[in-house]
């Protein structure tokens, strides 16, 4: 027999008197049990009260802009009887108990069960209880842990090590720029002297440079942990294992600490993937953070792939005085990019280098007195060589197996990801994945982007992940950058679209750098006219990117890009240019008439 239930406000923690932003129901409605019956927002926080059961409302009892406390009448509900037995069901499961979804990639939300309690966390048998937990302090966790926080969120960030910031910061991003900015500086004031400015060969004093770099990273890390103070953010540094569902155990340098949480946030990123058979223990075969220390600089250095990373390091020191060798096992440098984008780098490089092997293997490496002998196979494979040193970076893999995930129950693949839903959950409701850990694209600006999604989520936000295009930038020389698809990936998946490509030699900023092998292309969907993809080569291209993926975002078409004024003389000009070639409206060069 269907019966009349009122359904009142839950303990929401400290708060009181709070506005009521949203009613997401009317009387009349039918309600799922769990969906968002209100919104509430106090200035810590966002929160849905969703419904305790199924069933048809039948009065309201509040509206938009009253306030509430715990207790107060929200409406009443006639539940059915199938509606209170599932209530009771699902009160009486084990505390231990998880309910799994299976995991997946897909974009919509997955249907999970409720969050769990806090008073079930409060009993627990815990050092620390958090309601929001994040696993790594790198940009998509310290992010996830930030949000959470300002949020209202009593939240706890856990590190393995004493510097916050992950790899990005430490170990990634950010010295690896600050080294290509040294880079980007030698190589332009070498290329003056053409324009009679010679400035002579470089002096470098490594330690200098190498301290230099350390004091930026140093400056951020150093920030990042004043800004958790800042918004009481509990750092405990350890390594984070689950140990069930709600409880996760940290091994640090006092012992071991009991974390009960409400949410977990999974942010532990990756690493440089080794090649077992490689003799990995000497010094001079390195990987991206060894090469990153900067202790020397080989005579002769040999870097394993041509992916970005790797073509990054190899920038770094070729201008600091190696002589560069690049071998790529793929046809071609920087795969999944655009090859006319890719093209004027691989001419630049293919001089400045000493060679740059591609469709070839290396299939050994002999640690050798007088330095590293590598063996090579593959149809234009070079005999074997020897190198001073010799970097490999052949990809990074996930840290999903070590996190003794199986004990909460998050599925991990056998690569070690983590699959999520378009908010970020994992198949357990209550945690989420973010970053390097959930897969391609491995970038920090991924990374931090979901953490944002997770933290809101875990805060009560309907937040989604649903960007358009992330953007990619290899910071090399010249800098190449894409967002949105790719020519030939919309080749690929058969788009009817309308491309025009600029040239950086018809550009008189471009021009004025002395750089002019650069191109901007812009893809546009025939139907909807709406820009779909953009490609950037040159000087720079990293940071005009972001025009184009705004736009991409915004809906954009041509006439939009077209139509907006860029200053003179601007490399930013070569997206306005290229648009306009779209739409024939290009006067700065001369194209057939098309429109
Ligand atoms: C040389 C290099 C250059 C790069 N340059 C760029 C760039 O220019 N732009 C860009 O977007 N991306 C760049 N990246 C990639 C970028 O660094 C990553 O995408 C980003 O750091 C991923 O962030 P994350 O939060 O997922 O994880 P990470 O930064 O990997 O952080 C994970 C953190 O979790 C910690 N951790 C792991 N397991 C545990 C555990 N069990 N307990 C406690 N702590 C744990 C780790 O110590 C680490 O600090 C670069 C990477 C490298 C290697």
């Amino acid at each position: 027999m269907p019966r009349i239930t009122e359904i009142k406000v839950p303990d929401i923690g400290d708060f009181d008197d709070i506005e009521i932003i949203e009613v997401a129901v009317a009387a009349g409605d039918r309600v799922q049990m769990e969906q968002g019956l209100i919104t509430l927002e106090s200035d810590k926080a966002t929160m849905d009260v969703p419904s305790p059961a199924a069933g048809v409302v039948k009065t309201m009892a509040v509206s938009v802009g009253d306030r509430v406390s715990e207790g107060s009448l929200i409406l009443t509900l006639e539940a059915s009887e199938e509606s209170t037995d599932q209530q009771a069901a699902s009160e009486t499961v084990a505390e231990s108990e998880i309910e799994t979804a299976p995991a997946s990639s897909q974009d919509a939300p997955r249907e999970l069960p409720a969050d769990p309690a806090p008073s079930a966390l409060a009993s627990a048998d815990a050092d620390v209880v958090a309601e929001v937990v994040v696993i790594g302090a790198g940009p998509g966790g310290y992010t996830a842990a930030f949000r959470a926080a300002d949020l209202g969120r009593k939240t706890v960030l856990i590190e393995r090590y004493a510097s916050l910031g992950g790899v990005c910061l430490n170990v990634g991003c950010i010295p690896s720029k600050a080294l290509l900015h040294t880079a980007e500086v030698i190589n332009g004031a070498a290329d003056m002297a053409a324009h009679g400015v010679d400035f002579g060969k470089p002096r470098i004093t490594l330690a200098k440079l190498a301290a230099w770099k350390d004091s930026i990273v140093g400056q951020l890390t150093k920030g990042l942990a004043a800004l958790a103070k800042q918004r009481k953010v509990q750092v405990l540094q350890g390594v984070a294992t689950f140990v069930s569902p709600h409880m996760l155990e940290v091994k640090g340098a006092d012992g071991v600490l009991r974390v009960a949480f409400e949410h977990a946030i999974i942010a532990a990123g990756s690493q440089a993937t080794q090649i077992p058979s490689f003799p990995n223990d000497d010094p001079r075969l390195m990987d991206s953070t060894d090469a990153l220390v900067l202790e020397e600089v080989p005579k002769r250095l040999l870097v394993i792939g041509g992916g970005i990373i790797g073509l990054e390091m190899a920038t770094v020191y070729q201008a600091l005085g190696s002589r560069v060798t690049v071998v790529e096992l793929l046809a071609e440098l920087m795969p999944g990019c655009d090859r006319d984008l890719v093209r004027p780098l691989a001419k630049r490089i293919g001089k400045l280098y000493q060679a740059i092997y591609l469709g070839t293997r290396v299939t050994g490496i002999d640690a050798q007195k007088k330095g590293l002998k590598v063996h090579f196979e593959g149809a234009k494979a070079p005999a074997s060589e020897i190198f001073e040193g010799v970097l490999v970076a052949v990809g990074r893999r996930p840290n999903g197996h070590r996190l003794g995930a199986d004990a909460a129950g998050v599925a991990v693949d056998e690569a070690g990801f983590i699959s999520v839903d378009s908010q970020q959950r994992t198949n357990v409701a209550h945690i989420f994945a973010i970053g390097d850990i959930t897969g391609q694209p491995m970038l920090a600006h991924k990374a931090t982007h979901e953490g944002k999604v997770a933290a809101e989520v875990a805060s009560g936000k309907k937040s989604h992940f649903d960007a358009l295009a992330i953007p990619s930038v290899a910071y090399t020389d010249p800098e190449v950058a894409w967002t949105g698809v790719t020519e030939s990936e919309a080749k690929k998946q058969g788009l009817d679209f309308d491309k025009a490509t600029f040239p950086w030699a018809a550009s008189g900023r471009s021009l004025g750098m002395g750089r002019s092998e650069g191109l901007t292309k812009l893809l546009f969907d025939k139907a909807s006219g709406r820009l779909i993809g953009a490609g950037i080569v040159g000087p720079h291209a990293g940071d005009l990117i972001s025009e184009a993926t705004l736009a991409l975002e915004m809906g954009a078409d041509a006439a939009d890009i077209a139509l907006t004024i860029h200053p003179h003389p601007t490399l930013s000009e070569t997206v306005n240019f290229a648009a306009e070639m779209v739409e024939g409206t290009i006067t700065d060069l001369y194209l057939p008439r098309r429109k």
